[in-house]
């Protein structure tokens, strides 16, 4: 955005919606070790016995946010996980594969 638009990233503002949370994302080694090249990925995988691990993904956003220059008070987290409220929302996980749905979002581009 910043070299095709013209973006200036201090003032760009970014939401991230609800997702699955760290309380519900399983995810193997595999995962783990793709996100490891990520200066932050510590911060997002929590481990678990058996060599699987919990991941925040929506902080995984953040950071990646934070990375290109978008400010921490401009990044804004819906503190939903879609797994959990899945009576609210459509989670795959949650669905077992069989429930399906798509979510939407909206995005807003004042240009000068
Ligand atoms: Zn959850």
């Amino acid at each position: 955005m910043e070299s095709e638009l013209g973006a200036n990233v201090s003032q760009l503002l970014a939401a991230i919606g609800p997702a699955i949370g760290p309380c519900c994302y399983r995810v193997d080694g595999e995962v783990f070790r793709e996100f490891k090249k990520f200066s932050w990925a510590e911060k997002v995988f929590h481990p678990l016995k058996g060599g699987s691990y919990l991941l925040d993904l929506p902080r995984a956003n953040y950071y990646q946010l934070r990375e290109a220059g978008v400010k921490e008070e401009n990044i804004f987290l819906a503190p939903l996980c879609t797994s959990c409220h899945c009576q609210n929302f459509f989670s795959y996980r949650a669905g077992g594969g069989v429930v399906t749905g798509r979510q939407a979002a909206l995005l807003c581009w004042r240009g000068k």
